[in-house]
């Protein structure tokens, strides 16, 4: 690409692999373990790291860099890697930079997997975490220790949809001399970039919005150089790498991100609009709905509210699983980000495994239902809620 300064549109289109002799025009499939040498030498030289060139496509590939490079840029990051999941991400960011006997503080509200990954796995190796209100930072400092190293965020969070002001989180991160790791998954880089309010790392599930189409799955983590070496080596060593064909999916479809982004955030604000005096729902929650709590902080920090919408149906487990039930169209599934509208429980399924009351002190109720909106038509993403609102 030229060294011109392109727009983020441009750039998720036009970061490219380098041309082969063949003079592809849309960048080919580097399915390839390893990388052939014309001398021992040549190896020995690419091994050591004098020379720059792919070795073992555990460390690089063609297709990888193209989509690091992507996020890179519209992260506004010095450097990345790719990885298998969003969790392989998740966990990689943590473990690759922290040590035995460190401590991080967390929001509460995250993805479930994250959860267990904090309480349960990291433990075993003597990291530990404390959790803080996603919401009032003022209770943070108190959970400070003097082995804090990190602070781990998800803003808006999944499910509830609650927004973490990331320039209190950044001006804390730095007063404390702490890293600052936000998963940027429900907002993307084109809605939110978490490095300019002082992020140290920016954490992706590429699954969702990057692919965009429920096909495959990867992780991205980019940030500050120093912190993504660590990372990077432990990565090459411990083995998440993504493989090249979904990172070539991946990297195809953010050719389209910000339209199908943007498009997403117009269904979902529409949707959110045309249910919110609905009888059947006890609430409906959007992050630019005027009856979002933190409407404001979520417009100063981010472009537009997302392509979520979560409702709170009148009644209980039960009813909210009939209410599932009866949805003809749009697909039970855990996913999100999905060019199809997805209808998720949390209670039953990604956020399963926390106690009940760890997930009522975050809002996730038993009639808690997160719909990530689709681009169908809105009027048939509607009128499918309505039939199965209609039924219970
Ligand atoms: N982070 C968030 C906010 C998520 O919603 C998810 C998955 O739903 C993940 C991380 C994990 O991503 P993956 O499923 O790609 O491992």
């Amino acid at each position: 690409m030229s060294s011109r300064k392109f727009k983020d549109e441009t750039i998720a289109i036009r970061t490219q692999t380098e041309r082969t002799r063949h003079g592809e025009h849309s960048t080919p499939l580097f399915l390839t373990s390893s990388y052939a040498f014309d001398s021992g030498d040549e190896m020995a030289d690419a091994f050591a790291g004098i020379t720059e060139a792919n070795v073992y496509s555990r460390y690089t590939n063609p297709n990888v860099e193209e989509l690091v490079k992507k996020f890179c840029l519209l992260e506004e990051a010095s450097a990345g890697l790719a990885t298998a999941s969003g969790m392989a991400a998740v966990f990689s960011s943590i473990a690759g930079l922290l040590n035995q006997g460190d401590h991080l503080i967390a929001s509460r509200a995250l993805f479930g997997s994250s959860i267990q990954v904090l309480s349960h796995i990291l433990p075993r190796w003597g990291i530990t975490c404390t959790y803080v209100d996603p919401v009032d930072l003022s209770g943070w400092e108190q959970a400070l220790t003097p082995n804090t190293r990190m602070v781990f965020l998800e803003t808006p969070s999944n499910p509830s949809l609650w927004i973490t002001d990331l320039a209190g989180a950044g001006a804390f991160a730095h007063d404390h001399n702490l890293i600052l790791a936000v998963d940027n998954c429900f907002a993307s880089p084109v809605l939110q970039k978490p490095m300019k309010f002082g992020a140290s790392l920016v954490i992706h599930s590429a699954t969702k919005y990057a692919d965009g189409h429920g096909r495959v799955l990867g992780g991205i983590v980019a940030g500050k150089e120093d912190l993504m070496e660590k990372i990077a080596f432990f990565n090459r060593h411990s083995g998440p790498s993504i493989s090249p064909f979904n990172a070539w999916v991946i990297s195809k479809s953010m050719e389209t991100l910000a339209l199908r982004v943007r498009a997403h955030c117009r269904q979902a604000e529409e949707l959110a609009s045309r249910l919110k005096d609905h009888p059947g729902l006890e609430a409906v929650i959007y992050p630019f709905s005027e009856n979002h709590p933190q409407v404001d902080l979520a417009r100063r920090q981010m472009e537009a509210g997302g392509g979520i919408v979560c409702i709170k149906v009148k009644g209980d487990y039960a009813k909210t699983l009939q209410f599932i039930n009866h949805l003809e169209m749009i697909s039970i599934s855990p996913n999100l980000g999905d060019t199809r509208s997805i209808a998720t429980h949390p209670t039953s399924s990604t956020h399963s495994r926390m106690t009940e009351e760890d997930r009522l002190t975050v809002g996730i109720t038993p009639n808690l239902v997160r719909f990530s909106v689709g681009l169908e038509h809105i009027d048939d993403i509607e009128e499918d809620i309505r039939i199965a609102l209609s039924k219970i």
